[in-house]
């Protein structure tokens, strides 16, 4: 029977590509003919293992990930991280403290959790709003820092780099969780990336790490044993039990972005479907209003106001019940920062943002 089916914006976890979802149905009760799902399978099985290589075999070709990175399937999300970069890498050097780069609620709360365990330096002057990324000539680089971090997509605020930073050597670290593999990156730029996998490349429960194996091992004892990189990077990610379906499923979606070209694919795709959207904020003469800096506006993460500039809420709301009926969901801002936010990650396709930026259109010719 036909399933129905809503467009969905949501922020993460998101929509995924319904070749994934059909076949993690179809696969359910019985994965490759077993008679059983990989929900019910032991996680140091010759099966699982097979799925767990597949997954990483697949994202090392589709990011061409250098053979001197170890690539990790671990837990604790995007949030885990903020704790394990540091208690990994702050130790590289014997200053132990590490220059931040805070340019969004996340890279915010990543500095903050670094503040734990060392000294942290917020490289630029201070925002007073997330709404661009400070000129690289205001930075002032620590050399003496054991890495420089930054959040390649802040979700929230919609504030996306669309270059790498220059870090004149110092080891770089990046929170691509909203951006990852919607468009190309040159790995060996990078001490570490990591990703949650809920909003572009599968469900929630997995978060993805690749790391420079020369950076590993230089733990603080402090450091839980599933974050340790040595530890889990030695076992090849099954120290303790991984989360085993969220890997099958971004086995999947892998593989659903290779055959349809690769991150050079998403990055087309993503670079049309934000611009159906800015162009109609752009030429809406500020009656939907973007504050973010045009230089740094998010592809995957769109946040506006509706009516004026800071928005009117009552507008707003109009706006939501009226995507509501027409079966769009999840559109609403972040709470911190209100209004409208359309997420637009890979598996949101070029149709559902036509149908969004049709509803814009009409929406503001009924109000403008
Ligand atoms: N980093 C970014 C850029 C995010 O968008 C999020 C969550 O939305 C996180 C980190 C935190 O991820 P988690 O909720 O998996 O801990």
């Amino acid at each position: 029977m036909e399933q129905k089916r809503v467009i969905n914006f949501c922020a993460g976890p998101a929509k995924l590509p319904q070749t994934v979802l059909l076949q993690a149905q179809k696969e359910m009760l019985s994965h490759n003919d077993l008679g059983f799902s990989v929900l019910e399978m032991s996680h140091r099985s010759s099966d699982f293992v097979k799925i767990l290589n597949k997954t990483e075999s697949l994202l090392r070709e589709l990011l061409n990930i250098p053979a001197n990175y170890k690539v990790m399937f671990l837990q604790g999300g995007g949030s885990g991280q903020f704790s394990a970069v540091p208690l990994n890498l702050i130790g590289l050097k014997e200053d132990k403290c590490a220059d931040y780069l805070v340019t969004g609620t996340w890279s915010a709360k990543a500095a903050k959790e670094a503040e734990k365990y060392g000294k942290v330096n917020i490289v630029h002057p201070k925002l007073d709003s997330y709404t661009k990324i400070p000129d690289p000539g205001s930075w002032t680089l620590n050399p003496s820092a054991s890495y420089v971090y930054y959040c390649a997509n802040e979700t929230v605020h919609g504030v996306e780099y669309n270059f790498t930073p220059e870090t004149n050597g110092a080891v770089l670290v990046s929170d691509m969780s909203s951006n990852f593999l919607s468009r190309p990156v040159d790995v060996s730029k990078f001490g570490l990336i990591f990703a949650g996998a809920q909003k572009n490349v599968g469900c929630a429960g997995v978060t993805v790490v690749i790391v420079r194996e020369d950076l590993i091992g230089h733990t603080l004892k402090e450091c839980p044993i599933v974050l340790d990189y040595k530890v889990q990077a030695e076992n090849n990610s099954l120290y303790n039990t991984p989360p085993c379906f969220s890997i099958y499923i971004m086995g999947l979606v892998l593989e659903w972005i290779k055959n349809n070209g690769g991150s050079a694919a998403m990055e087309t795709l993503n670079k049309q479907k934000s611009s159906i959207i800015y162009d109609i904020i752009n030429a809406s003469k500020g009656f939907f209003d973007c504050p973010v800096d045009v230089s740094c506006r998010s592809r995957m993460n769109i946040p506006f106001r509706v009516g004026k500039k800071g928005g009117d809420e009552a507008l707003e709301k109009e706006f939501l019940d009226g995507a509501s009926k027409r079966g769009m969901i999840s559109l609403k801002g972040h709470r911190s920062v209100g209004g409208i936010r359309a997420s637009l990650y890979n598996a949101v396709t070029l149709e559902d943002t036509e149908a969004l930026g049709a509803y814009m259109k009409e929406f503001l010719k009924e109000h403008q």
